[in-house]
């Protein structure tokens, strides 16, 4: 068998720029994963699609600045690049680009439209599910996605469902700012028990960490009644909040159209149903496509 050629590790914009521009010239097929490292079976999961889609896999590792809130966990959001770019040459990655932070936001300490062009999804899109209480958060993914969208000119971007309003976003930016990109979405990866995997899980002690499979079996648990008949998005949600475990705190737990994020009042095939809970502090999203 020949020998995968090793991972390249690239930090620089202009280093990054000259690859590309080679395998533009062999009119190779570009497909890009965009991720805050600290990489699981989750992410593992676009690589693998990517590199079966795709002639060339760029994955970059940014924990990005720009779409933490001021009381978030960006010191403490875990980095591990060794570990990241050994699973990255497992799967026969092409590139990775991680940029520091200076790179890519020279003139920023601070992210806001005062001192740095960004991207604004329409607040209809962002003002709610997560955005509700993480404000400014998807204007920093809009604006992080677009700016390496430019830099990596893929042709094809890979996303996970796990986090499915930003994968709206996302979709919705490309399709208003005429990007020339292909978005991808794959399904949500999860453990034996159900819970998704996310690099936050780390974070779960493991009592935390028993209680969370709650989560995905009460979302499984709604697609069963919603699938034997029952369609009221009040009623269904109403009663999964008791299957909740009482230690967690739910911000939100909603059912949505996926095209414009509205909430809808009777569930139809298509719908999403999004849930956000907290415990010990630990914030955990999850969802399901019905
Ligand atoms: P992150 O590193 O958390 O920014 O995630 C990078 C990408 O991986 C995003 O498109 C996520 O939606 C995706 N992702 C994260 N967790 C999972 C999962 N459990 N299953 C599938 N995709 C995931």
């Amino acid at each position: 068998m020949k020998n995968a050629a090793k991972t390249k590790l690239i930090h620089n914009i202009s280093s990054i720029r000259d690859e590309i521009k080679k395998y533009k010239e062999k009119k190779s097929v570009i497909g890009f994963a965009p991720t805050m490292g600290a990489l699981h079976v989750g992410h593992e999961s676009l690589i693998k699609k990517a590199k079966q889609d795709c002639d060339v896999v760029i994955v970059s590792i940014f924990v990005n600045p720009a779409q933490f809130g001021p009381s978030e966990d960006f010191d403490k959001y875990p980095r591990q690049l060794e570990q990241d770019r050994e699973t990255c040459e497992k799967l026969g990655v092409d590139i990775i680009f991680a940029p520091a932070s200076e790179e890519l936001y020279p003139q920023s300490e601070t992210f806001t439209n005062e001192n740095l062009t960004m991207v604004i999804p329409p607040s209809s899109y962002q003002e709610k599910l997560c955005g509700k209480s993480r404000k400014g958060h998807f204007n920093g993914v809009a604006t992080i996605v677009l700016k390496l969208f430019n830099i990596i000119n893929p042709d094809r971007a890979y996303f996970g469902r796990k986090d499915a309003q930003q994968l709206i976003i996302i979709k919705k930016m490309v399709n208003d700012l005429n990007i020339p990109v292909q978005i991808i979405d794959c399904p949500t990866v999860r453990e034996p028990d159900g819970l998704a995997f996310s690099s936050r899980n780390k974070y779960l002690d493991t009592e935390s960490r028993k209680k969370a499979d709650c989560i995905y079996k009460t979302l499984k648990n709604i697609e069963g009644k919603y699938l034997s008949g029952e369609v009221s998005a009040k009623d269904l949600i109403n009663q999964a909040k008791k299957n909740i475990h009482a230690d967690m705190h739910i911000e939100y737990f909603e059912a949505l159209d996926i095209d414009t994020l509205c909430p809808v009042e009777n569930i139809t095939s298509g719908n999403l149903v999004a849930i956000a809970v907290k415990i010990k502090g630990v914030r955990l999203i999850d969802n399901i496509f019905l």
